[in-house]
């Protein structure tokens, strides 16, 4: 059995994302639609289930591991599953994305548990505009949920806004403002074509990273950071300042040659590429195999040689990809 996971592009894969729960507590426009129809919670991996996968990984050279969802924070003890990986000897990164609504109570014992860095997402700063965007008024729950996460001292705490065209567009030099004065990160994610959302259409809303980075250079002096994280972020440094700002930029290929990640779904499927359908079901190989740590992990070897070379998303037609973000995990 190796203890490195390597592709057939020489590509190390050392990072995966899990999502614990496709459940939330918001319904963002980007990411949901209002009503949604969630997974029987048999069909999700259980709290041991997952446990065994993240020991499995860690024994094949995965040293990264961040927990997503739907909101992971909601799925109930997921805190015990934060403190099991916590303590699994090899991993050096255990990290969270999370929408900053559970923080208040949760920033601290995350932190206890062994969580070193956190991306919160937050889209705006107008309280009814982030109602219009998560379908809930709770801004100022979040913007609380930020504070409690600086003062728990993760090792890095990061805001992710998508930012969408004439909905948010005109925010982004105020988040960075945000982000400096609170002297944290922040991220630009362009939207990713992922599932059908019937009320828009993406295209419409389209809104560059090159975008955003002109509109930014009127406000701040931005300086290319040779700093790579285990994400697909670029970063760039807003000068005199603590703030680093990334853009993730799914719509060029620019991430893939050096992509070291894989993804779990809520569902226990092995995802090769956030923009494909490879896959490979290891919900199956655990729940036949209980305990079998050496069979998962053969599975996890044999699906790791699906990875494609490169995502195939497409901006205008229909979605390729059918699968919800909630469900892959973001
Ligand atoms: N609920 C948590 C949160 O919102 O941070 C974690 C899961 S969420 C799916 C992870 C990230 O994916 C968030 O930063 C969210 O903004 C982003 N996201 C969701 N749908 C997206 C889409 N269609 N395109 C780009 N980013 C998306
Ligand atoms: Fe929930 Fe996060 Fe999706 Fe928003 S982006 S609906 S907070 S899972």
């Amino acid at each position: 059995m190796p203890d490195q996971l390597i592709d057939k592009f020489n590509r190390k894969v050392t990072y995966v994302r899990i999502s614990v729960t496709d459940r939330c507590d918001f319904r963002c426009v980007y990411c949901m639609n209002e009503k949604m129809t969630f997974m029987p919670r048999t069909q999700l991996l259980t709290l041991e289930e997952l446990e065994c996968l993240g020991k499995a990984f860690v024994e094949l050279g995965i040293t990264r591991i961040r927990i997503t969802g739907g909101e992971p924070l909601i799925r109930k003890n997921i805190l015990q599953l934060f403190q099991k990986f916590g303590k699994l000897e090899g991993l050096k990164e255990l990290m969270l994305t999370t929408n900053g609504s559970q923080l208040v109570k949760m920033a601290q014992p995350l932190r206890d548990a062994g969580v070193k860095r956190v991306n919160i997402s937050l889209d705006t700063l107008k309280p009814a505009r982030f109602q219009q965007m998560t379908r809930f008024d709770k801004l100022d729950v979040v913007l609380r949920g930020i504070d409690a996460a600086i003062q728990a001292g993760f090792e890095r705490v990061k805001i992710n806004a998508v930012i969408l065209k004439n909905r948010n567009h005109d925010e982004v030099i105020d988040l960075v403002q945000f982000a400096v004065d609170k002297g944290i990160d922040i991220s630009f994610i362009e939207e990713m074509p992922l599932g059908n959302m019937a009320e828009r259409d993406r295209a419409e809303a389209f809104y560059s990273s090159v975008q955003i980075r002109q509109a930014l250079q009127k406000s701040f002096t931005l300086q290319p950071s040779s700093e790579t994280t285990a994400g697909p972020s670029r970063y760039y440094t807003v000068i005199n300042t603590n703030t680093r700002v990334g853009f993730i930029s799914p719509h060029s290929h620019n991430f893939c040659d050096t992509c070291n990640r894989v993804r779990v779904t809520t569902d226990g499927h092995l995802l090769l590429c956030l923009g494909q359908e490879h896959s490979a079901d290891l919900r199956r190989v655990i729940r036949e195999n209980p305990g079998n740590i050496v069979l998962l992990k053969q599975a996890i070897v044999e699906a790791i040689a699906l990875k494609p070379k490169n995502h195939e998303f497409e901006l205008e037609g229909k979605p390729q990809i059918l699968r919800y973000m909630n469900v892959t995990g973001g």
